[in-house]
């Protein structure tokens, strides 16, 4: 039987799509491009904001009204991830075409029940993970590696953790094994998975040492981590980070608002100032690290004034690139039962004032690249013909026209052209900025 997958959301929804991939493939099913000569169709949704629960549900409805009328007849449609978890069987109800939804701890579970063709919700929460599961990699020569799942720091506007359940540490040997394979299989990037790599903890194992390790284990790949709690950020990681070559110089670290009222309503366990030390800490051991974070506008209650605070953290750090939302309620959440709500223009007015300031930054300090000679890691093609895609050390895509690099293959080149976030550039010899 032929599936075709779909992933919405973070990188954990794509690497679960990975995952499931794996287990398909393990069981005898093979993988498909186009859903339209698929046996069966699986998403693999997210539930973060609601605008990205709202397009995987159309999607879903417009895949399965569309089979009507193919020759193969209905495929089997399967809603994966964390709206399937945080609806279960009433999702059977609203969707009559929908035959199975599955949530993240129960994918182990898939084959069996394709098989047995029941519509069925299957939503339980497993402690534990995928080890022993091989993931069908997709992004060659980048690969991702879950470090730990779940989490359990309940930030009050957010649904992970009723969706994705308690948090729990993969085993550090798991973990390596799992690395030594992929760098002697050429892959040049390895991204570490958990919604805090910084509470990893496997016995006497933190996440600093196992960073450590993952480093020497894989000496010819950049390895990359997502995500970092601001509260549990210690010296020790910044101090492997330095000391490793091989660890990217690159820091995603999400402060979601710069007012300390605002913070403490979120739940998030610092204030402003403390935030900005982490930051001090990162710059003072590594001065060319690239940030970047993630920032809510609109959080119920949030004055004009403390919305100015947001504006002027993101003026005083003046990261390269930064991921705006505007606050969505999300049911079952504990912000959901705050007062003053903020109306949705003004959420609206307040993330289009930092997009806009954002993009002059990004734009800023881009610039200030050009004519610099940097390494990237070659991705594959790029959109257009003739190009190649690129990555630098700090996530930046770089654009290379007329070339012909094997993916995996470090090159270095001169940047000619900055357009925001991504770059263009040309191949050359040495290195030296
Ligand atoms: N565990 C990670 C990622 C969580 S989800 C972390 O803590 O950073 C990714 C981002 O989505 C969050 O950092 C936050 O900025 C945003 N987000 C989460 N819930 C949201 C909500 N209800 N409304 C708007 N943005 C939200
Ligand atoms: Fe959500 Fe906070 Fe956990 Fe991140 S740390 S997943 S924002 S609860």
């Amino acid at each position: 039987m032929k599936y075709y997958i779909n992933a919405y959301g973070c990188q954990m929804n794509v690497h679960d799509a990975e995952i499931i991939s794996g287990i398909l493939e393990s069981e005898g099913f093979s993988s498909i491009e186009d859903h339209e000569s698929a046996d069966i169709i699986l998403l693999v949704s997210c539930a973060v904001r609601e605008h990205a629960e709202t397009r995987v549900l159309g999607r879903l409805s417009q895949l399965g009204g569309g089979w009507r009328g193919r020759k193969s007849g209905k495929p089997l449609m399967v809603l994966c991830g964390c709206v399937a978890q945080e609806h279960g069987d009433s999702l059977l109800e609203r969707f009559r075409d929908l035959d199975l939804v599955v949530g993240p701890d129960c994918y182990r579970d898939l084959p069996r029940l394709i098989r047995a063709s029941e519509r069925i919700s299957a939503v339980d929460f497993r402690e534990g993970d995928y080890t022993g599961i091989e993931p069908a990699r997709m992004d060659f020569p980048r690969a991702y590696v879950t470090i730990m799942r779940g989490c359990d720091n309940f930030c009050s506007y957010c649904i992970v953790p009723y969706v994705r359940g308690r948090e729990y540490s993969r085993k550090n040997d798991s973990i390596l094994s799992e690395i030594e394979r992929l760098s002697e299989s050429g892959y040049g990037e390895i991204t570490l998975l958990g919604q805090n790599v910084n509470s990893y903890r496997d016995g006497e194992t933190s996440f600093p040492q196992l960073l450590r390790s993952v480093a020497l284990s894989a000496p010819g790949s950049w390895i990359r981590f997502v995500t970092s709690h601001p509260k549990d950020l210690g010296n020790e990681t910044v101090r492997v980070m330095a000391s490793e070559q091989n660890i990217c110089r690159y820091f995603h670290l999400p402060f979601q608002s710069g007012s300390d009222a605002v913070l403490k309503m979120m739940n998030r366990g610092y204030t402003a100032r403390e935030y900005l030390e982490r930051i001090g800490m990162l710059r003072e051991a590594m001065p060319d690290i690239v940030l970047s974070t993630d920032v809510i506008a609109g959080f119920p209650g949030e004055s004009e004034e403390d919305f100015q605070k947001t504006v002027d953290l993101l003026e005083e750090v003046r990261f390269d690139n930064a991921f705006l939302f505007k606050y969505s309620e999300r049911s079952g959440t504990a912000a959901c039962s705050l007062e003053n709500s903020i109306p949705e223009e003004q959420r609206l007015a307040r993330l289009n004032h930092l997009q806009k300031l954002q993009r002059i930054i990004t734009v800023e300090e881009s610039g200030k690249l050009l004519g610099r000679i940097l390494r990237v890691l070659i991705t594959g093609p790029a959109k257009k013909p003739r190009q190649q895609a690129s990555r630098t050390e700090g996530n930046r895509m770089v654009i290379l026209e007329n070339t012909d690099f094997s993916p995996g293959s470090f090159v270095n080149v001169k940047i000619t052209r900055a357009d925001g976030w991504t770059h263009f550039g040309e191949p050359c010899g040495n290195l030296k900025s």
